[in-house]
């Protein structure tokens, strides 16, 4: 692939019966930030997101609902992708496990795995208890009284012929890759887990259902579906192989299907001899105040509660803002509003707006060189933290600049200068804000606009950027 291209993902949303949550929100909101700082470095960078809509669960949430499978399928996937687009989401392509290319693939892609011998030609007896909620096996030691502790239901006990992909063939190289760093696995901590877990060895794992219609049916064998995690997987490979744009560079996951995501996955590429993603980036999990999301504890938080209240921008902000990517963290309305009042009312907006209130007296043409100090160490630190995923931590420096910037102006109150020399100090000032809203633009891609609109005269004037929460 041209190295002037990255590929982003995120993993396609097993919708069930939830709205699109701040849980979906956040690690999208992160592969969109990651894809336009690429773009505003010049890259044909691309994010591909979407939906994964077959196996049990969705089969019985639709009827549940009254619904024919593809008939609720269609509805939830248009709410997400409105939700992708309150919140400015630029994605090149919203796929749908159902769509009609990523069924043809995703039979070419397992023909192949058959035909090249990582399936095993010979459907093995499998029995095992199978939790509709996680859509997979549980191992009795998952179990608590026998039932799932995640879902709170009694598992299903299955008894059928299955296809099975023989990942032990697979485990010496898997494991090799991974300690060579041709797969990358991030954070640290979760690659030494996932290696721990492959030195203990792999199983062979079933890839089809006989017992379930709504799946893509096994090429080689109709009478069979696949596995709903073996095809959603192959969406990534749906969108590369077909615009010339494998491998992915990046695969954005939950950390609770990164076993999928580093182990069965690499293994399915490697088998029919396709690259692999280079990095697989697992994000963590969250608690609203302390506590898990849940409907019926009433704490769900919704995408579009938080643009009602912080804008588009002031979302995508607080979301990446409130603790490092790739941690467990704890979210809540004061810990939003309280990023959003210290960074962007007070931080960010209050600076710009004093210096544009300033700047308005002025009606001389202005001789203002955008951005500069772009090759300043800060700078470089800046980048390289965004390049690794730490948002939170890159956020810190720019804080520090904006604390900078106001510590000076409050020495030197330019209110009081003379107006010529307050013009050399805007001169001065000005494009260290643009340099700010340069490199804030992957976050707030609407506020960069805005601020590099105010600084050019474009405008008369000009209301908070972030206004006062009430
Ligand atoms: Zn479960």
């Amino acid at each position: 692939m041209d190295k002037n291209r990255k590929y982003f993902s995120t993993t396609p949303i097993y919708y069930v019966n939830d709205v699109p949550h701040i849980g979906h929100a956040y690690p999208t909101v992160a592969a969109d930030v990651i894809t336009r700082y690429f773009k505003q470095k010049g890259y044909d960078a691309r994010l591909l997101t979407g939906t994964d809509e077959h196996g049990a669960k969705i089969a019985e949430a639709a009827k549940k609902h009254g619904k024919e499978p593809k008939e609720y399928t269609d509805e939830i996937s248009e709410e997400f992708k409105k939700t992708w687009r309150e919140l400015n989401i630029d994605y090149i392509r919203f796929i749908r496990t159902t769509d009609e290319d990523h069924i043809k693939v995703a039979q070419t892609f397992l023909q192949k795995l058959y035909d090249k011998g990582a399936i095993d030609p010979k459907p093995r007896l499998y029995k095992g208890l199978y939790c509709v909620g996680h859509e997979k096996f549980m191992s009795p030691e998952e179990l608590v009284d026998g039932i799932c502790p995640d879902h709170k239901i009694k598992p299903i006990e299955h008894s059928e012929k299955n296809y099975y992909l023989k990942l032990i063939d697979y485990q010496d190289w898997l494991k090799e890759v991974i300690l060579s760093g041709e797969l990358n696995i991030k954070p640290e901590s979760k690659r030494n887990e996932i290696l721990g877990k492959i030195k203990q060895g792999l199983e062979d794992i079933s890839i089809s259902r006989v017992s379930l219609e709504w799946g893509i049916p096994l090429p080689f064998d109709k009478t069979h579906t696949s596995y709903v995690w073996i095809e959603a997987l192959i969406n990534y490979y749906t969108y590369g192989s077909q615009n010339n744009f494998w491998p992915a560079d990046l695969h954005l996951v939950g950390k609770d299907i990164l076993w999928f995501h580093t182990v069965i996955w690499p293994i399915m590429l490697h088998a029919i001899g396709e690259e692999l993603p280079k990095q697989i980036f697992a994000h963590g999990f969250f608690t609203i105040n302390g506590q898990k999301m849940s409907k019926t504890i009433g704490n769900v938080i919704s995408p579009a509660d938080l643009v009602a209240k912080y804008g588009v921008d002031g979302t995508r902000y607080v979301l990446l803002a409130a603790f490092p990517f790739g941690d467990d963290g704890d979210f809540g309305w004061e810990i939003l509003d309280r990023i959003y009042t210290a960074d962007l009312s007070n931080g960010l907006g209050n600076l710009v707006s004093r210096i544009y209130k300033l700047f308005t007296n002025h009606t001389y043409d202005h001789q203002i060189q955008p951005a500069v100090g772009e090759n300043s160490p800060w700078v470089e630190s800046y980048k390289l933290l965004i390049e690794d995923l730490q948002f939170s931590i890159a956020l810190d420096i720019i804080r520090k600049e904006i604390r900078d910037i106001d510590v000076e102006i409050n020495k030197i109150k330019p209110w009081e200068l003379q107006l010529e020399d307050q013009k050399f100090f805007l001169q001065r000032i000005i494009p260290r804000i643009l340099l700010l809203a340069k490199l804030l633009q992957p976050f707030l891609p609407e506020t960069a606009e805005k601020i590099l609109k105010q600084f050019s005269g474009q405008i008369k004037s000009a209301p908070p950027l972030f206004p006062r929460l009430r």
